[in-house]
């Protein structure tokens, strides 16, 4: 009996030019059915640029009705790519043919039958292997790019704040700000506060888009808005590229895509900060527990000390208008309730007088800050093998199962990697104080904000009663703990 055949076509912005025209995908779909003896019965198609976003696509409909109604037992596509688009489809797919045993045929690919758990875990890598494919191809796409700009074209997109439109330069003043932005920000200081700074020197934000384009009006800095600035990897010139796919997917588990998350490599322009500053900035910036933290000031040993009775942090209590006294106490509300001041005036002396020895400058070596030339190397040297694994997989030297184990395998390296580097960043901290040739004067000047980050980096503060009937302060009733190297 012959087998009856949908032919599915999907038309792409074609922007390589390396892309199988429309015409050319039909013939081929057209030859794969008549060297198979299926008999063609149907051909649909859509149109990627009406496709996007949440839009239906017709013709992926009528193919699917075609599986449902047992009209075909083959659908034949040009490549995997061109017939899924996202998760969702891909899914509705895959129970379908599996329900009516329909074989798809790919002419850049393998038959892919559902009714088996190998035909399944094949398609399932294939999709992702697809999506492989199209982040290699916007590759190719940058690296014209990059050509073109460096030939001096200018390069469509946004302006990201620090740089010029093209990309290919810093702007000083921009940028400047941006570097102090990132030191405020691992110092502990609130974004709004670098919002003010920023705007306080008349900066604002990005203008969008080449001549003609649509321009968006520069608006003054927000927490938001300076915090899309420092996630940008481009700050650390690390060229960063987000997939249609990767939209879609993050539209449908109702996330944010973030640039940061889809690092590719190094990128050929100036870097604003160092690799190990920036992700130390991604990894503060997106710990949940920043995003719950009360955005309006806090005492300096706020969710930074700990009671000494439960070990959960302590939190300043009493509104300061009617209440004469702050106190720090612990959620229990009995363990401790101390009066602040006193125990912040000593724990700021230790910190002072800590950082004020002459070997407070240890404290900085390369025991405790990694280098960051050197783990930025291996980062490098780790995205090169993912790459290199990829292609050799793309051109049949190993197997999918070898590329899966060593794309884990690499992946897990290239995490720690970047945890060193974030760790990294975090010493600087630090810096200004030790290099202060005035401790004291240089912890006065800091924000409250700066000093909590540097006591959380140095100490741990436990909180004990300070006695029945003590008038005068104890210091053994805060206990600290210096944290190694400290
Ligand atoms: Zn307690």
């Amino acid at each position: 009996m012959t087998a009856s055949a949908a032919i599915y076509l999907r038309i792409s912005e074609d922007r390589t030019g390396e892309e199988a025209g429309v015409t050319r995908q039909r013939e081929d779909c057209e030859r794969r059915a008549m060297d198979r003896g299926w008999d063609v019965v149907a051909v649909e198609q859509d149109n990627d640029v009406s496709a996007k976003g949440r839009q239906k696509r017709p013709g992926f409909e009528r193919v699917l009705q075609l599986i449902e109604d047992g009209a075909v037992q083959v659908v034949i596509a040009w490549h995997l790519d061109r017939l899924q688009r996202n998760r969702r489809d891909e899914v509705r797919l895959y129970e379908l043919c599996e329900k009516r045993k329909v074989v798809v045929s790919l002419v850049r690919g393998p038959d892919l039958e559902w009714e088996t758990p190998t035909g399944r875990y094949l398609a399932d890598n294939l999709g992702s292997l697809a999506r492989l494919e199209i982040e290699q191809k916007s590759d190719r796409q940058k690296r014209a790019q990059a050509q073109a700009a460096q030939a001096g074209r200018r390069v469509g997109g946004r302006k990201a704040f620090g740089y010029t439109l093209g990309g290919t330069e810093v702007i000083e003043e921009e940028a400047a700000a941006v570097y102090d932005g990132y030191r405020a920000l691992l110092a502990g200081e609130p974004l709004a506060e670098i919002a003010r700074d920023w705007n306080s020197r008349g900066l604002t934000t990005g203008q969008r888009g080449n001549s003609g384009e649509r321009k968006d009006v520069p608006s003054p800095f927000t927490r938001s808005s300076v915090r899309d600035v420092l996630l940008n990897p481009r700050n650390a010139a690390l060229r960063s590229h987000v997939t249609e796919e990767d939209r879609e997917r993050a539209r449908e588990e109702r996330r944010r895509v973030y640039a940061c998350d889809h690092v590719v490599g190094p990128a050929t322009w100036p870097p604003i900060v160092d690799e190990g500053t920036w992700r130390a900035a991604v990894d503060l910036l997106r710990d949940p527990r920043r995003r719950t933290a009360p955005a309006n000031a806090r005492a300096l040993l706020t969710g930074v000390a700990r009671c000494g009775t439960c070990g959960d942090t302590v939190h300043s209590g009493g509104a300061a208008m009617t209440q004469p006294l702050r106190i720090y106490r612990c959620r229990s509300m009995k363990h401790v309730s101390r009066a602040a001041e006193p125990v912040e005036a000593y724990v700021s002396a230790v910190v002072v007088s800590r950082l004020s020895r002459p070997d407070a400058a240890d404290l900085l070596t390369d025991e405790s800050k990694p280098d960051v030339g050197k783990l930025r190397e291996k980062a490098v040297a780790l995205r090169t093998r993912l790459d290199g694994a990829a292609q050799a997989f793309a051109a049949g030297a190993i197997e999918l199962s070898q590329l899966t184990r060593i794309t884990e395998d690499i992946k897990t390296r290239l995490t720690e990697v970047e945890n060193e580097l974030a760790d990294a960043g975090r010493v600087d901290v630090l810096g200004p104080l030790v290099s202060s040739a005035d401790v004291q004067a240089a912890w006065d000047r800091m924000s409250t904000a700066r000093r909590r980050a540097v006591v959380d980096l140095l100490m741990v503060v436990r909180l004990h009663p300070p006695g029945r009937g003590t008038r005068t302060f104890r210091p053994e009733s805060v206990e600290i703990e210096w944290v190694a190297g400290a």
